[in-house]
């Protein structure tokens, strides 16, 4: 007989079927044994009747065996339905069990919501946590946002594209993750901060839409709820307007919310735009809070922060940094000439603004982007006002304004971050709540027990070793 899922069953009343899952709990009641049978689809009652083949078999049962269970699709007698689960008007009575493997007492519960147990314990057993409901939940539809991006941007003419994760670095604020190459010591690849130089040669290849559902690695100080390694929808555009990217992320986000959040409400429709200036000024930081009740969780103030500045001089280092990064175009609202507004960058750098834009919710930066600066005379010079020599400008950079002699189109675009936006969707306190196998505040994974010594032999041919161990 052919397994079905849980949620079939109303379909199937009367009928013989067999199921497959997990026993969620047993009852037993005066003579009769009850188990919640579950499945990823949903729970089920299932009932053993005395003097039944399987009846003593059912007795043995305990909560998290698996098994397959084939019986008879019953409707519950009056009285007994229960309202709480969606099979509550059904019952299976059983007529053949047969148990695929046992299982320990869990270490953890998994019946409740979970918040009430360490996070230690929840993320060292990882793979338990995540068969409670509302973990289940999270990452189903997180998977239904993202495969709604998908549809939404190849409807649009965007094509899918992965980019390497061994690579250069390329500057987005953090330091890199480094990997060794075995092949030349003393050499290692960057793990990407983004795709932001791939995606821009992508468009120099004349794809012209590209979008990614990419993972970013970032090394940076426990900051807040980040985590290592985050994903972003990635997406890049030629020849559009800051305006059309707006407008597109814009809809992006206002179909997800409609489609698949129908409870939530969002305030401005159109997102505002919003001064990053004037933000600063009136709320002192650059993501304000816009809700209206700011104790609605179900309202979602979207806004898009425009016109930052380009440069922040950075005291420590003692040089002007890109608030971004260093390919956002700076804004030549006088339309000097390329020439003069060389110059006009060199002696102005405090006063340029940028044609960059962030995206934010409810107190929350969901994402940024920009126009990119395609002339290579213009960013070769926003890299020297950044403090780079011309060497290093040559070997950190050589490779993208090389590729931008060579008929580069004008192209922008955004990445937007998708746990936090699930975070925000789902409700959620915590990121680490819709990412499936996330990592501490402090970057450890506690499951795999990740970061971990690797054995000499390894290490002799990196070429590396360790000075200092357990020292940073
Ligand atoms: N690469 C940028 C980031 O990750 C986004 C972008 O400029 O498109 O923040």
């Amino acid at each position: 007989m052919e397994r079905i899922f849980i949620n079939q069953l109303k379909n199937y009343l009367g009928q013989e079927v067999l199921l497959k899952g997990w026993v969620d709990t047993r009852r037993d009641h005066g003579k009769l044994v009850f188990i919640d049978l579950r499945d990823k689809t949903g729970v089920v009652q299932v009932v053993f009747i005395p003097h039944s083949s399987v009846y003593e078999q059912a007795k043995e049962l305990r909560g998290e065996w698996v098994v397959a269970v084939q019986g008879k699709v019953n409707k519950r007698p009056e009285g007994m339905e229960n309202p709480k689960i969606e099979t509550g008007n059904l019952e299976i009575e059983a007529t053949d069990l047969t148990i695929l493997n046992q299982s320990q007492t869990l270490p953890i519960s998994i019946d409740t919501e979970g918040y009430e147990i360490g996070e230690e314990h929840r993320l060292k057993y990882r793979y338990l946590d995540l068969r409670r409901l509302r973990l289940q939940k999270n990452l189903r539809k997180r998977h239904e946002v993202i495969l709604f991006m998908r549809n939404f941007l190849t409807n649009k003419g965007f094509v899918e594209i992965e980019t390497p994760i061994l690579t250069k670095s390329t500057p987005e604020g953090a330091r890199d993750y480094v990997v060794p190459s075995r092949l030349y010591h003393g050499k290692f690849y960057a793990l990407p901060q983004s795709p932001q130089q791939y995606k821009q040669l992508l468009m120099v290849a004349g794809f012209e839409r590209y979008f990614q559902i990419a993972r970013c690695f970032r090394d940076e100080d426990t900051r807040g709820d980040r985590q290592p390694e985050f994903t972003q929808l990635d997406l890049e555009m030629s020849f559009p307007t800051e305006e059309e990217v707006l407008n597109l992320i814009e809809d992006l986000y206002t179909k997800i919310v409609e489609t698949l959040f129908p409870e939530k409400t969002i305030t401005f429709k159109p997102f505002v735009r919003l001064n990053y200036q004037e933000v600063i000024e009136k709320y002192h930081n650059d993501k304000p809070d816009l809700r209206k009740d700011k104790n609605n969780p179900n309202e979602l103030a979207f806004a898009f922060v425009v016109n930052f500045p380009m440069f922040e001089w950075k005291e420590t280092e003692k040089r002007w940094d890109a608030v971004h990064h260093p390919f956002t175009k700076a804004q030549n609202p006088q339309n000097l000439s390329e020439e003069e507004f060389i110059k006009y960058l060199e002696n102005n750098p405090d006063k340029v603004l940028a044609h960059q834009y962030d995206l934010v919710c409810n107190g929350y930066e969901l994402g940024g982007g920009s126009i990119r600066e395609h002339n290579p005379r213009i960013l070769q010079k926003v890299f020297e006002i950044m403090g780079n020599k011309p060497e290093e400008i040559r070997e950190k950079f050589g490779h993208i304004l090389e590729a931008f002699e060579y008929g580069v189109p004008p192209h922008g675009g955004i990445a937007t971050g998708i746990d936090r936006l699930m975070m925000i969707l789902m409700n959620e306190p915590s990121i680490r709540e819709t990412i499936a196998f996330p990592k501490t505040g402090d970057g450890r994974d506690l499951m795999m027990n990740a970061p971990s010594e690797i054995d000499k032999t390894q290490l002799k041919e990196l070429g590396i070793e360790i000075k200092n161990k357990g020292q940073n």
